[in-house]
Order: structure tokens, then sequence, then C-alpha cells
């Protein structure tokens, strides 16, 4: 879990697909596989023409846009050999339920597939696949490229069982990323004459639209080298910085809002930070330190909390009626337990503010349990209790947690 909320919510993420993704790689230089991307089979019959008239290709790869990787696995990255092909596997990849080892057992939905010219032609023998990312090590404070002569492959495979086949070159951010270390990596990939000259405009041009896109990573599985010695990005993963999309608005606009959790989306809007769970009561907290904390007491109560919420500092009527609505989406709620420490927010104001999105709501189905402990605590629980309304009112969280484990029961 906590990998999961640090991933998340406390370095808020946005993800791109993959055909937004190599329109950045070459705005700054990056040799990419060329593609066009389309909403239905007509648009990418007509892709496939424009592509060929652009670079001669005869053969297409049709690629199912989804925000998961692994999609070649799943039957989601298909070879064309012919205008017809490009029409029929369209046809067969939008809208199907796309399953890969990164979506989950439920699949993803394809809205859109990027038509992209072949770039194994004439065949795969004279071609290399590798592995590159740009990411930052948070352990050391450095961006750092991580590269491997083993593309194409799950990399979490090769970290496993052959850890000697990956490298890393860590930038120093005062001069940033120099030739010689271009070159390194060049030369630890085992290429020379042109495909090393090639790769070393790749790197630098790679690092340069990680740094100036504020991204937290770039992979790029695989890197082709083409059987005349060119290097380009055949596929783009990309994560960018939530904090700082405010200074790339053409980047923000590429935010696929379809791909992501509705009520997550729902709560961004709120300012709730809300993760989605599998169990059965559903929390309410400020604070995302006293969210985790409660967790951890859903649990000792014999509960599993269904998601995490940090309502934030000020838990107003209004944030807490917005937090109401959106936990009560999730149909395996069984209970609410609402964690609020006073210290700057008084308790009594939370309470009232409670008492208010109660009654605006209407009927609430199932129990809530509210501990209120800080400021006007005892206030607090005085206008909870006489309320009249169906919530449990604690100051102890030891109180809290038996009143879950009995409304449970
Ligand atoms: P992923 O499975 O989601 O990582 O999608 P990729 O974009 O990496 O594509 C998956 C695989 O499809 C690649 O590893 C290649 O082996 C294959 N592929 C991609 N582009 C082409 C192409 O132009 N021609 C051929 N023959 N295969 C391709
Ligand atoms: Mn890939």
């Amino acid at each position: 879990m906590l990998r999961y909320f640090r991933k998340k919510k406390i370095y808020p993420q946005m993800n791109i697909h993959e055909y937004q993704g190599k329109s950045i790689l070459k705005s700054f230089g990056v040799r990419i596989q060329e593609g066009i991307v389309a909403d239905t089979p007509e648009q990418a019959v007509e892709a496939a023409k424009q592509l060929q008239a652009e670079t001669g290709t005869g053969w297409w790869v049709v690629k199912a846009q989804i925000h998961a990787g692994g999609r070649g696995k799943g039957g989601g990255v298909k070879l064309a050999k012919s205008l017809d092909d490009v029409k029929s596997l369209s046809e067969q990849i939008i809208g199907m339920q796309l399953i890969t080892p990164q979506t989950g057992p439920q699949g993803k939905k394809v809205n859109k597939v990027l038509i992209a010219q072949d770039v194994y032609y004439p065949g795969e023998s004279k071609t290399s696949e590798f592995y590159m990312s740009v990411l930052l090590d948070r352990a050391k404070g450095r961006n750092i490229i991580m590269y491997s002569t083993e593309g194409g492959m799950d990399i979490e495979e090769v970290a496993e069982h052959t850890p000697e086949k990956i490298f890393k070159e860590e930038i120093d951010p005062k001069v940033g990323l120099q030739g010689f270390q271009a070159r390194k990596i060049a030369f630890n990939l085992g290429l020379s004459g042109d495909a090393h000259k090639d790769m070393v405009k790749f790197v630098a041009a790679l690092y340069k639209a990680y740094e100036a896109t504020d991204s937290s990573m770039f992979e790029i599985n695989p890197v082709l080298k083409t059987s005349d010695n060119k290097i380009l990005a055949v596929d783009a993963k990309v994560n960018l910085d939530e904090n700082a999309l405010y200074r790339h608005a053409d980047i923000a606009a590429m935010r696929d809002e379809s791909e992501e959790d509705p009520t997550e989306v729902e709560a961004g809007k709120s300012s709730l930070n809300y993760v989605k769970l599998d169990g059965n009561v559903g929390c309410m907290v400020n604070g995302a330190g006293l969210a985790m904390a409660t967790m951890d007491i859903i649990k000792l109560a014999g509960g599993e909390p269904a998601n995490f919420l940090d309502v934030g500092g000020t838990a107003s009527a209004k944030t807490v009626e917005a937090a109401f609505h959106i936990i009560l989406k999730d149909p395996n709620v069984k209970a609410i337990l609402i964690n609020i420490f006073g210290g700057i927010v008084r308790c009594d104001r939370v309470a009232q503010g409670v008492i208010d999105a109660y009654q605006n709501i209407g009927n609430i189905p199932v129990p809530i349990i509210v501990r209120l402990q800080g400021t006007n605590a005892v206030e607090a629980k005085k206008l909870i209790d006489e309320s009249g309304l169906k919530v449990y009112s604690a100051i102890q969280l030891k109180d809290a947690a038996e009143l879950v484990t009995k409304v449970l029961a």
C-alpha cells in the first residue's frame, strides 16, 4: 500500500498514450517509428495510405492505445501486410477489452489504434532491440539512464534473472548529460559506426525531452537498430510530474480521463486525495498520515479499508459532502469511519459539516462512525449525539475501532 500511495499521491503522475509520447519525443529530435492515430477502421486505412505516401512503408503495425504496457503479449499489437489487414486488424482491436500483464484481469477498453510504419522490414535478423529509460533515482536524488541490450522483453525479468545486463548511467545535475556518457552507452550496447553515432544523438535528444517536459519517466522499450543502422523509438511510456503540468499546457491537454478511475477523477475535481481499494469500510480523514493510520486501525478492528481518502486540512461541510458522495459510489462500503484531528480546524465545525452533509444527501444507507479528537472534541461529540442521525461518535480511536467491529457484525 505504501508503495502505491507514494507512487500515486505524494508524487502524482500523469500518464499519456504511446502516440502522444512519441509526438513529444519527435518534437525534441528523437527518431521514432512514425505513425498516425485512428479512432475507426476507416480512419486506420486512410492513416496507412498516408504513411505509405510519406515513408514508403508497405507493411504496418496496428497498435492498441491504452495506458498499460505488455500490449504485444495481450494481442494488442499486430503486423498488417496489406490495407485489408489494416482494416480487419483495426476492426478487431478497436473496441476490444485488452488484457495485458499490466491491466489487471478486467482489461482495458481500446478506443484508439496507432497505425505505425513497419520498421523491422526486411527481416528481424538484421535488427536489434534495446531497452532504455530515463528516470529519477529518488534514493540518489539524480536522474539516471537505465539501458540494456535485452530490449523488447519484460525489463523486470531481465532485472531478476540477468541483472548484469542492465546498465545505469547517473547524470550530474550541475552539468547535465555529458558527451562521453552518451558514447559509453552506445559502446556498452555493442554499437559501432553509423549506429553508434545515431545512438549518441538518440540518447542526447531523449534526455533533453525528459528534462524539458518535467517528466519522471521516459521508457523506450524497444529502442530499435534498423537493418540500415538507424536508431529509433518503437514504443514510448511516459510519466509526467503532475505538479509541474502547469508549466506545460500542451502536455496537460493530453490527459485522457477515460483511462483513469472515474471516481478518482471526480475526487480530484473536489481536491480530495482518493485512492480506491477493495475493502468494506469507507474512510474519510484529514491528513495523509492519519489516513494511513486509520486504514491500519480498520484492519485491526477486523474490517478492510474501501479507500484511502484525505480530505485535506480544512474539512468543511462542502468537502465532507463531496467525500460522502465519492465513498458511497462504491457498493462494497458497509460502514464509513470519519477520523478527524482538530488542530487548525475545530472539531465542532467538522461535526456540523458532517451533520449538514448528512442532511443534504438524505438517506445514507450505511452506519457512520465519527471520531473527532483535538480542539473542541467534547462539543463536537455532543453535537453529533444530539443530532438524531444514525451517526456514532467517539473520541478515542480505540472506541471508534470497536464501533466499526460492532456495526460490521
Ligand atoms: P508493448 O507490448 O505494449 O510494450 O508494445 P510495443 O510497442 O513495445 O510493441 C510490442 C512488440 O511489437 C515489440 O516488442 C516488437 O517486437 C513488435 N513490433 C513493434 N513494432 C513493430 C514493427 O514495426 N514491425 C514488427 N514486425 N514488429 C513490431
Ligand atoms: Mn514496449
